[in-house]
C-alpha cells in the first residue's frame, strides 16, 4: 500500500492524516517547520477557538469568500460531529457566547496535544524540517508522481500517487504559511486568486489614532461609504492603537470591504452613541453646559466622554488648536450653537482617516488562494491533475472570526479523506 503524503502539518494536514490513519492508511506528513501545528498553537489568544457550533446557514453565512463551495464539505463534517470527535479523542471542550467552542481548559496545547497524540498512536509518519519544494507531476501531465522536498539543505523525492496539499495561506508567516503551495499551484498552470491580508487591522494617517492609542469602545457602530452608497455598517467593538484602529468591527470590515481599502475613495466614521439619537446627545449637551456655564468645556464634557477622545473631539471641531490659546480654556457659557453642533456630529460621525490594511504579519487569515474552480467540492481534489488535493487556507476561502476558519480547515480535510478513502475501495 502506498504512503499518501501530506504537504503541511497545519490543523488540516494534521487532522486529515489522522482521518487516513484510522483507515489504515499509510501517510506521511511533511511539515517544514521543527514541530507540527505552530499555528493552531497561537489561535483564539492561545485558546484555540476550534469550531463555531452553529447551523449550516450560520457557517455559510460566516464565510465571505465562496460560502457555496463549502456545502458538501459542511455536510461532511458539521461543528456538532467535529466536537464529538474531539471528545471522543480525548478533549472537553466547552462553547461559549456566540457557539464559539474552545477546549474546556482554555488551552490550544491541549487541541494540538490530542492531535499530535492521536498522530503518533495511529502511525502517521511526520517528518518535521522537511520544505517541499515542488509537485511532481507524470511526463503525460496527467496525475502526480511525487513530491521533492529539502532537509538539512539536501534535495529528495518522496514518490507517491496522493499528495494532499495543506500549506495555509500567507498570513502570520513566522508559523511556517508563507504561500508555498500557492507557488506550486502557480507552476502546475492552476489559477490563484490575488491575495491580500484579511481580518486584520486598519492604519490611519496624522496622529489622532496615536492619540487615543489603547482606548477600546463597545458599541460603537463603524460606517464605510463609497460615495452616499453604505459598504459596510456594523456594530461591535474596537480599539485605537499607535497606528490605526483594531478590534472586532474592524476586523470584520476588513474581510468584507478590505479588498477596496486603497482602491477607492471610501470614507470611514464611527458613530460613539449609536443607541442615543441626536436631539437626546443635544439635550445632555446643553444640560452639562447650562450646569456649570463657568467651567472649561473640556471638564465639562467630560461625563459624556471618554477621556483620552475627548481632547481630539474638541481639536476636530477646532477647540483647542495650539495656535489659538484663549480657545484651549474655553468656558461652557462662550459655547456657540454652531460649535454644539459640530460636537454632535462628530459624535455620530467621527472620521476615521483610513490609508490601508496591515501587513500579513497581522491577518488572522489570508483572503485569495487557490481558486475553487480548480478544485472539486465533493472531493477537493483538482480537477487537472489526477492524485492532487487542495484543503484548508490555501484554498481561496475564508470567514470571519468565531471558529469558521478551523472549521473549513477540518471540513475540507475530512472531505479530501473521504473522497482517497472511497477511491480506494
Ligand atoms: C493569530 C491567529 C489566530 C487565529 N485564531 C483562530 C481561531 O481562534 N479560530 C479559527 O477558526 N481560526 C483562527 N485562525 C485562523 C486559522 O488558524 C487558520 O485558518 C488555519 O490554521 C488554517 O489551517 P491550515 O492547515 O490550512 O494552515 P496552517 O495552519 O497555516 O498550516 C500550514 C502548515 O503547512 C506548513 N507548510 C507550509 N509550506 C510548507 C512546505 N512547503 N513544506 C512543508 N510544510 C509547509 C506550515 O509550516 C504550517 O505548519 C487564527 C489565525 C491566526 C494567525
Amino acid at each position: 500500500m502506498e504512503r499518501i503524503v501530506i504537504v503541511g502539518g497545519g490543523a488540516a494536514g494534521m487532522f486529515a492524516s489522522i482521518l487516513l490513519a484510522e483507515a489504515g492508511r499509510k501517510v506521511t506528513v511533511l511539515e517544514r517547520n521543527e514541530k507540527t501545528g505552530k499555528k493552531l498553537y497561537i489561535t483564539g489568544k492561545g485558546r484555540c477557538n476550534f469550531t463555531n457550533a452553529c447551523t449550516r446557514d450560520e457557517f455559510l453565512e460566516a464565510v465571505v469568500t465562496n460560502p457555496r463551495f463549502l456545502y458538501s464539505a459542511f455536510d461532511r463534517l458539521p461543528p456538532a460531529e467535529l466536537i464529538e470527535t474531539f471528545e471522543k479523542w480525548g478533549l472537553k471542550t466547552k462553547v461559549e457566547r456566540g457557539r464559539r467552542a474552545f477546549p474546556a481548559s482554555d488551552k490550544s496545547a491541549d487541541v494540538l496535544d490530542m492531535l499530535r497524540g492521536r498522530m503518533k498512536r495511529l502511525g502517521v509518519e511526520v517528518i518535521t524540517g522537511a520544505r517541499v519544494t515542488e509537485i511532481l507531476i507524470s511526463g503525460d501531465m496527467h496525475s502526480v508522481v511525487g513530491v521533492h522536498y529539502e532537509i538539512d539543505g539536501k534535495q529528495r523525492i518522496f514518490p507517491t500517487n496522493t499528495v494532499i496539499i495543506a500549506t495555509g495561506g500567507l498570513s502570520y508567516p513566522s508559523t511556517g504559511s508563507t504561500g508555498d503551495g500557492l507557488t506550486f499551484a502557480k507552476k502546475l498552470g492552476l489559477a490563484v486568486k490575488d491575495c491580500r491580508p484579511s481580518l486584520v487591522p486598519f492604519d490611519c494617517a496624522g496622529d489622532i489614532c496615536r492619540q487615543m492609542s489603547g482606548l477600546a469602545l463597545k458599541n460603537v457602530e463603524l460606517t464605510v461609504k463609497k460615495g452616499k452608497k453604505v459598504l459596510f455598517s456594523e456594530f461591535g467593538e474596537m480599539l485605537f492603537t499607535h497606528f490605526g484602529v483594531s478590534g472586532p468591527l474592524v476586523l470584520t470590515a476588513s474581510a468584507k470591504i478590505g479588498g477596496k481599502i486603497g482602491k477607492e475613495e471610501l470614507s470611514f466614521t464611527v458613530d460613539l452613541k449609536p443607541a442615543v439619537s441626536v436631539e437626546e446627545l443635544d439635550q445632555r449637551m446643553r444640560g452639562l453646559l447650562e450646569e456649570s456655564p463657568t467651567k472649561a468645556l473640556k471638564n465639562a464634557l467630560a461625563p459624556m466622554y471618554p477621556s483620552s477622545l475627548l481632547p481630539v473631539l474638541l481639536e476636530l471641531a477646532g477647540v483647542d488648536r495650539k495656535e489659538n490659546e484663549t480657545d484651549r480654556d474655553l468656558r461652557c457659557a462662550d459655547v456657540t450653537r454652531g460649535l454644539r453642533e459640530e460636537l454632535l456630529r462628530l459624535t455620530k460621525a467621527f472620521p476615521l482617516p483610513v490609508t490601508g490594511l496591515r501587513g500579513y504579519e497581522e491577518a488572522v487569515v489570508t483572503q485569495g488562494g487557490v481558486s475553487v474552480k480548480e478544485i472539486d467540492p465533493k472531493t477537493m481534489a483538482c480537477k487537472k491533475y489526477e492524485g492532487l488535493y487542495f484543503i484548508g487556507e490555501v484554498l481561496d476561502l475564508d470567514a470571519l472570526t468565531g471558529g469558521y476558519n478551523l472549521q473549513i480547515a477540518w471540513s475540507t480535510a475530512a472531505q479530501a479523506v473521504a473522497a482517497i478513502l472511497s477511491q480506494e475501495e
